[in-house]
């Protein structure tokens, strides 16, 4: 699993930062998080192919985090898209994209799936590769952070092992999933002979916007990377917290919390010219902490 950053900053473009937009690669399908407005300028910039965007989520509706969405998607269809794309966003955003597409009397290439996200935690794709799961955090506005878990793989197979005791490949799901094998003969060949531990779990939590809020913790605790927004400095934490926002120390306190891999801040207030005071702040409470810049790639 990859995390690309592509916006990180908060309200306004400012400084060469652009407002939130992150890929989330998963053995090539895209998940995008978030349509800040130079959604469309950032992924081109990076190389990021849109034919493989089969998943868009929106946070939430403050326009850092959507207003390039109806453009990306009108894109999408002028260049022939015809694969299906998945939505997941407030509802309040379907009836928006309807009537700004039928004032361009404009019929998209390819279909799009709405799906309205919940206020409770719920799941809302999931298939043998990965799962998407919302939770909520505190913001000004109904707002919903994103988990995102690539599943274990299962046992590795031993090729040479396997032929040696003579499995059929019919078998070879059972090992994948642990079981042993039993000869005609009634040996048993155990499954540690023949396979070994396959690739774990992946977690990447994305906090989304929210105040200084351990009420999430529980959906995020363990996750090999959470992103969190940091859109203060610790001096501004009394604005953070009026403004639903929260600080880099405040993010690194729920790092640190979540027994997280890695911290990744992001959604820097305008009036900071530059971040590194940012990842200064949360290292001194979890030191593993990154403020990311834009083209930051991530992989667990
Ligand atoms: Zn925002
Ligand atoms: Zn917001």
């Amino acid at each position: 699993m990859k995390i690309i950053i592509l916006g990180n900053n908060s309200a306004l473009p400012a400084h060469n930062r652009y407002p939130t937009c992150q890929v989330v690669n998963i053995d090539e399908t895209y998940i995008l998080v978030d349509c800040g407005e130079a959604a469309q300028i950032l992924l081109k910039k990076h190389g990021i192919s849109w034919s493989k965007i089969r998943h868009i989520f929106i946070s939430h509706l403050h326009g850092d985090h959507y207003f390039g969405l109806v453009g990306l998607i009108n894109s999408m269809s002028l260049l022939g898209r015809t694969e299906p794309l998945n939505l997941y966003a407030p509802a309040a955003l379907s009836s928006m994209i309807a009537q700004v597409l039928a004032v361009a009397d404009t019929v998209l290439s390819y279909p799009l799936h709405f799906i309205a996200t919940q206020d409770t935690a719920s799941i809302l794709f999931e298939n043998d590769i990965f799962s998407l799961k919302t939770f909520p955090v505190e913001h000004r506005i109904f707002c919903q952070g994103l988990l995102v878990t690539q599943k274990a793989k299962g046992r590795k197979l031993l090729p040479e092992r396997c032929s040696y005791y003579e499995i059929p490949t019919a078998y070879f799901r059972q090992l994948k999933a642990g079981a042993n094998y039993e000869c005609k003969d009634g040996f048993v060949v155990k499954n540690e002979w023949v396979t070994e531990d396959g690739k774990p779990e992946k977690r990447y939590a994305f906090c989304a916007d929210t105040k200084y809020t351990n009420s999430f913790l529980p959906h995020i605790i363990g996750a090999d990377i959470i992103y969190h927004e940091s859109t203060y400095l610790s001096a501004e934490h009394e604005r953070a917290a009026s403004r639903f926002h929260s600080t880099a120390q405040q993010a690194a306190t729920i790092a640190r919390a979540a027994n997280a891999g890695q911290l990744i801040l992001g959604h820097y207030s305008s009036k900071y010219k530059t971040v590194y005071a940012f990842e200064e702040e949360a290292k001194m409470i979890f030191p593993n902490s990154v403020a990311s810049k834009e083209g930051d790639i991530f992989e667990i």
